[in-house]
């Protein structure tokens, strides 16, 4: 019996205005080298200074992640050769990072939780990147100085699945915090993962590290691949050689790209140049105040509270924009499941058509909450429903008036409808008559006539209650 031990290194890009030591714009996606300056260009002479928006994000990561705050952390030189950091050292934290000791819990499903303990939490800078074509190579610093937050979590979790589940769902997380966007297609969130296996009871055994994993998925697909891979060695009497592997999708195997140079060829000493850093009693404070509710806790309030469940209650709380917009459609009085139900089916097929995001769109709760109640209240179809939704996503419209506009208003005015359902039913008589005799489904044929006459206005669930009330007294 072989055990299974993974550990994931995780690195965010941290949405700021600016980069974590100087001043040029954090942006992705510009002309090449056009957000660059001295500093994170590496010239000599220039002085770094420390960007506190990239340090609040960092402490409220680190808050989420239950993590224990040094009070000093120390920025350390890690130095290496390379082109994509003209430095040739990229400053990070090592021996003091922000924090230590935390821990993540992650649901396995049905809300079966697995602690993960995380190693540390901490800040470094971005390199830029290199772009081959042909036979030259090119130079990109936009992205060199960007801040970069690294979570290292214990070796705790033990399969692929359980890998790609925790990616998910720090993901989600650090997305509800707003500290980065998570596009691991654009590399604002970069996972390598660590794995080994071992005989049950005799503790880790040598690890390969796996890079190039841009989706959960390759995370899990690479792990899985390696732990094969793993047992098939040992099974044959040899051992893992400890290395770094690239996962490549298009052959759906890893293969090895170089030996682990140790932690100590990187020759950290503490940055000259910055200070330590002392977070305050009171910025730290101002931190925890701020924390919001995080998704494994929103979830298991927006269930209880609100009666939610399967696919519902994970469309509903995938992110946090989603859910407060559940939550405030509500508070303006439409039913939770309704809500639910249109927020996860018609709202988002109007996001996907459009691929104009909720947010984006002109719809609000208060909006959605009255067409909701039209509804419910009988004044509208949910077709006609359909409709308003469709013109209120798009424009900046009042869906009443937009009922009153397309003429959408069900007629459930009982005195209104008995004279038009009374002549039908009148001009009907071997129907009714049939009806009488229990023929339940003649109904449909005098509903297709209300329907007729009132230009499908009416209200069904009023015409098909006078329909048998006409019918019951004619007896
Ligand atoms: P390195 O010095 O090679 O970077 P670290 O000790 O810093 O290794 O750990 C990096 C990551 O690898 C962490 O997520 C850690 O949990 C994981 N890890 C370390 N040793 C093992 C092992 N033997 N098997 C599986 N994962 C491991
Ligand atoms: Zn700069
Ligand atoms: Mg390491």
């Amino acid at each position: 019996m072989y055990q299974t031990f993974i550990g994931l290194e995780i690195h965010i890009h941290l949405l700021t205005e600016s980069k974590v030591f100087c001043s040029c714009p954090n942006k992705y996606g510009s002309e090449p080298n056009t957000n660059i300056c001295p500093v994170c260009t590496g010239y000599p002479g220039v002085l770094p200074s420390l960007n506190e928006e990239a340090v609040t994000k960092s402490y409220q990561v680190c808050m989420a992640l239950n993590c224990q705050l040094n009070d000093t952390a120390v920025f350390e030189r890690k130095n290496y050769f390379y082109p994509d950091m003209p430095k040739n050292y990229q400053i990070s934290q090592f021996e003091f990072p922000f924090g230590i000791h935390g821990y993540f819990d992650v649901d396995l499903g049905e809300g079966n939780l697995k602690r993960i303990r995380i190693h540390d939490v901490h800040l470094e800078e971005d390199a830029g990147k290199m772009i081959h074509s042909g036979n030259r190579s090119y130079l990109d610093y936009n992205r060199a100085g960007t801040p970069l937050l690294e979570i290292v979590t214990e070796p705790d979790l033990e399969s692929g699945e359980e890998a790609e589940l925790f990616l998910q769902q720090f993901r989600q997380m650090v997305r509800y915090l707003g500290v980065t966007d998570g596009n691991m297609e654009e590399g604002s969130l970069r996972c390598d993962a660590n794995v080994s296996i071992n005989e049950a009871g005799k503790g880790l055994g040598t690890k390969t590290e796996v890079k190039n994993l841009n989706s959960s998925r390759f995370v899990r697909k690479a792990l899985e691949y390696e732990i094969r891979r793993h047992k098939k060695v040992l099974s044959s009497g040899e051992k893992i050689i400890q290395e770094t592997r690239l996962w490549d999708e298009d052959r759906s195997v890893t293969s090895s790209m170089r030996t682990k140079e140790s932690s100590n060829d990187y020759r950290y000493f503490p940055e000259p140049d910055l200070p330590p850093y002392r977070p305050s009693a009171e910025f730290l404070k101002g931190i925890k105040e701020s924390l919001i509710e995080l998704p494994l806790d929103r979830k298991k309030r927006l269930c209880e509270e609100y009666g939610l469940s399967g696919q519902n209650l994970v469309f509903i709380t995938a992110e946090k924009e989603t859910a407060d917009f559940f939550e405030e459609t509500v508070s303006k009085g439409a039913p939770a499941k309704e809500t639910a139900s249109w927020l996860g089916g018609d709202v988002q097929k109007q996001v996907n058509i459009t691929g104009t995001g909720l947010e984006a769109s002109f719809l609000t709760p208060e909006k959605l909450s009255t067409l909701i109640i039209m509804v419910k209240e009988g004044k509208i179809s949910q077709n006609a429903a359909k409709k308003v939704l469709s013109v209120v996503f798009d424009e900046d419209k009042d869906p009443l008036a937009v009922v009153k506009d397309l003429g959408l208003e069900q007629v459930s005015d009982t005195g209104e409808l008995e004279k038009i359902v009374a002549d039908i039913v009148d001009s009907n008589p071997k129907v009714a008559q049939a009806i009488r005799e229990g023929a339940g489904k003649q109904i449909g044929f005098l509903m297709g006539q209300v329907m007729k006459a009132t230009g499908g206005k009416a209200n069904p669930k009023v015409a098909q209650e006078l329909i048998k009330n006409i019918i019951l007294k004619q007896e």
